[in-house]
């Protein structure tokens, strides 16, 4: 069950393009998997158009202008491959939101970090660089702090972080006031996608020697 959304605050600046495109793909990939905040956006919508439509010139015909939207012809959607809907590691096939489809071919291979950790990098573009990581059952991302901010969706499976405990669909954003260590008791392991803006740094104990290879994971 998904526990953590984005604010109100957030989802407003979403609706009016005021986020960072990096914070607009997960809060949008997070709306995909979340009809609560996907609600909260239709109405949010509704609301900024509505305010837009104000004052407008009610000469224009908006009932021509309608006719004409819907004869432009359909949508693309159809035209993605059930092969793009997922990416796949170790023979699973984990089904991928819709806002975060088109970066499945921009989504290099998973390779092992550490432990029980598995990572894809995944290429935004001019977004930057997001990665798709994978904790195995008992899987440990080293205690860290964030010199930006880490913003993580829960794409499949449940971990703790030592602050909460966060399921399928969770969406999380970390900042520089934010110490935790991720890891994953669930059998079926997780799965998350994460964007970080700056190398994460590692905190505590052998960790620490980690810090020269931050940028692995960033
Ligand atoms: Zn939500």
């Amino acid at each position: 069950m998904i526990n953590f959304h984005p604010t109100q605050t957030q989802l407003i600046d979403f609706v009016e393009g005021n986020c960072a495109s990096a914070m607009s793909l997960i809060i949008s990939a997070h709306c995909d998997m979340c009809p609560q905040c996907r609600r909260s956006v239709d109405l949010l919508e509704a609301r900024v158009s509505e305010s837009a439509m104000e004052g407008y010139d009610d000469s224009v015909d908006f009932s021509s202008m309608l006719a004409d939207i819907t004869r432009l012809p359909a949508a693309e959607s159809f035209s993605i491959s059930r092969k793009e809907q997922t990416i796949e590691l170790d023979g699973r096939q984990f089904k991928v939101p819709r806002a975060l489809r088109r970066y499945v071919d921009k989504t290099g291979n998973f390779s092992h970090l550490l432990g029980n950790l598995w990572q894809a990098p995944v290429d935004l573009g001019p977004i930057g660089k997001a990665n798709f990581i994978y904790m195995q059952k008992g899987g440990a991302v080293p205690e860290h702090t964030h010199r930006g901010n880490e913003m993580t969706l829960v794409i499949d499976g449940e971990f703790s972080d030592g602050i909460s405990h966060y399921d399928t669909g969770d969406f999380i954003l970390m900042n520089d006031q934010n110490t935790h260590a991720p890891h994953s008791e669930a059998t079926e392991g997780c799965l998350v996608f994460s964007i970080v803006d700056a190398p994460l740094h590692f905190t505590s104990g052998v960790a620490r020697l980690l810090n020269p290879f931050s940028h692995l994971f960033f």
